[in-house]
């Protein structure tokens, strides 16, 4: 092995052909969504109305390991892929561990995150059905940004519902989407019977992803040629990110390492399992040992605290019911800094895979990130995405560890995103004004015991 060389790449032939589906694998499959009205498994044709014929398809396939990556989204890919995966030198000698630690750079992308490995793969289905317009909510806006861009590579109209405080407080990113042609809405709108009803109740409403996404499906569910698209949650959202954890399989090879923990941060699991799944696949199929956590904000903690049930993935109820770990589709959490990771639930196969012990979890509060985070971009150079400095906290909490046993563990984290337009939320940091949020056990329960009389 070549223990000086910092950044490992792949070769244009090298990037992954294929996307790797771990729903076939795995020894319990997750339980089927529902239908919300009568409550019977929905098969693939049930969720045509709302997305892509393909991704329907997808999103419910557990029977095949490997799915093809359409040419199309392939040659795009090659416009930003392979992503580095690099040796982080300076951050193990500041924190004088002897882990080996290893990060992929996400973070490169056109957008500034992952979520253009989905956006493009989502935008190309649509337009190869035929389809003119797509709709979507964000939060902080990063899934707004890469869909935006992803739908006019394709040719797409693309309509976003942003969360309304978002899109007053981060107008950098609404900006950013604006630039690629989108249309973007602040939410609760009156555009949609969904945003009037909250409106109505609460004028002064300041939106939350719950409420965006009702917005968003319900204009696909009524406008022609329109469908929704999605940046976390679902099957197949989470499909198309393995191809982050797939080049850092080879990348790793080139390297001479394997990784013993892979850590990545936890909104709805689209890059945490892009990065995990290839390495897991290992666990389930050849006895690796690999440890695989999650870190999750405190202040939205529903790996840690919250109930494995089926709940609604958005406010009003329009989404199937999924299995998942939940926190309650009425929980709001409050405001932090990483708003990519304020969403009330996780996806189905990361739900299945923690419920039966492949994964772990971790809750961090915000200004153990940010301090993590601070210290990647002394030592690495670059300033992670709030969201991103979860997953930092966690590895140097791991490294520590390895400081304290003297353990030579390597541990890979994916970085899935840049914090350049999210410089607002370090200066509050560094002006010391930020807080932590504990959310109490009298909430976490309040919300959870409304589930009980969904199903
Ligand atoms: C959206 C986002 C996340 C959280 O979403 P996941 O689906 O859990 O990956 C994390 N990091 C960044 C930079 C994001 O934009």
């Amino acid at each position: 092995m070549n223990s000086k060389q910092k950044r490992f790449f792949l070769t244009e032939e090298e990037i992954p052909t294929q996307w790797y589906n771990i729903q076939a694998d795995m020894p319990n499959k997750p339980l089927p969504p529902l239908n919300p009205k009568t409550h019977e498994p929905l098969g693939a044709e049930d969720l045509y109305p709302i997305f892509a014929k393909d991704l329907c398809h997808q999103e419910l396939n557990t029977t095949d390991p490997w799915i093809d990556i359409p040419e199309e989204v392939r040659e795009q890919y090659k416009y930003y892929r392979s992503t580095p995966l690099v040796r982080a030198y300076g951050l193990e000698k500041a924190l004088g561990t002897p882990a080996h630690i290893y990060f992929k750079n996400e973070s490169v992308s056109p957008v500034g995150s992952h979520k253009l490995n989905s956006a493009l793969a989502q935008a190309y289905y649509c337009k190869k059905e035929g389809i003119t317009n797509v709709t979507t909510e964000t939060g902080a806006g990063q899934w707004g940004c890469a869909l935006s861009y992803a739908a006019k590579v394709f040719g797409l109209e693309a309509a976003v519902y942003q969360v309304k405080i978002s899109y007053e407080q981060k107008p950098y990113r609404r900006s950013i989407m604006q630039a690629y042609g989108a249309q973007v809405t602040p939410s609760p709108s009156m555009s949609t019977r969904a945003g009037k009803d909250v409106l109505t109740r609460d004028p002064n409403n300041q939106g939350s992803l719950g409420t965006a996404i009702s917005e968003a499906v319900e204009l696909a569910m009524t406008t022609p040629n329109c469908k929704y698209v999605l940046g976390s949650v679902l099957n197949h959202v989470a499909l198309h990110q393995t191809v982050i954890g797939l080049e850092a399989e080879r990348q790793m090879e080139k390297a001479g390492e394997y990784p013993d923990i892979v850590i990545g941060c936890f909104g709805g699991g689209s890059n945490f399992g892009g990065i995990s799944f290839p390495f897991m696949r290992h666990n389930l199929l050849n006895g690796k040992k690999t440890r695989f956590i999650a870190a999750e904000p405190a202040s939205c903690p529903k790996l840690t605290r919250g109930v494995f049930q089926y709940d609604f993935g958005d406010l009003s109820g329009l989404t199937p019911l999924l299995p998942m770990y939940t926190l309650g589709h009425n929980f709001m959490p409050t405001n932090i800094h990483a708003g990519g990771l304020r969403y009330h639930g996780a996806g189905m196969i990361i739900s299945q895979l923690l419920k039966d012990g492949y994964m772990e979890a971790v809750d961090i509060q915000q200004s153990e990130t940010f301090k993590a985070g601070l210290l990647f971009s002394k030592t690495e150079g670059i300033i992670p995405a709030p969201e991103s400095c979860h997953a930092i906290a966690a590895t140097i909490r791991e490294a520590l560890k390895c400081k304290e046993t003297g353990e030579e563990k390597v541990i890979l984290f994916n970085l899935s995103g840049h914090g350049l337009i999210d410089m607002s939320a370090y200066d509050q940091y560094l002006s010391g004004s930020l807080q932590d949020y504990e959310v109490t056990n009298e909430e976490v329960q309040r919300n959870i015991a409304e589930l009980d009389k969904i199903i």
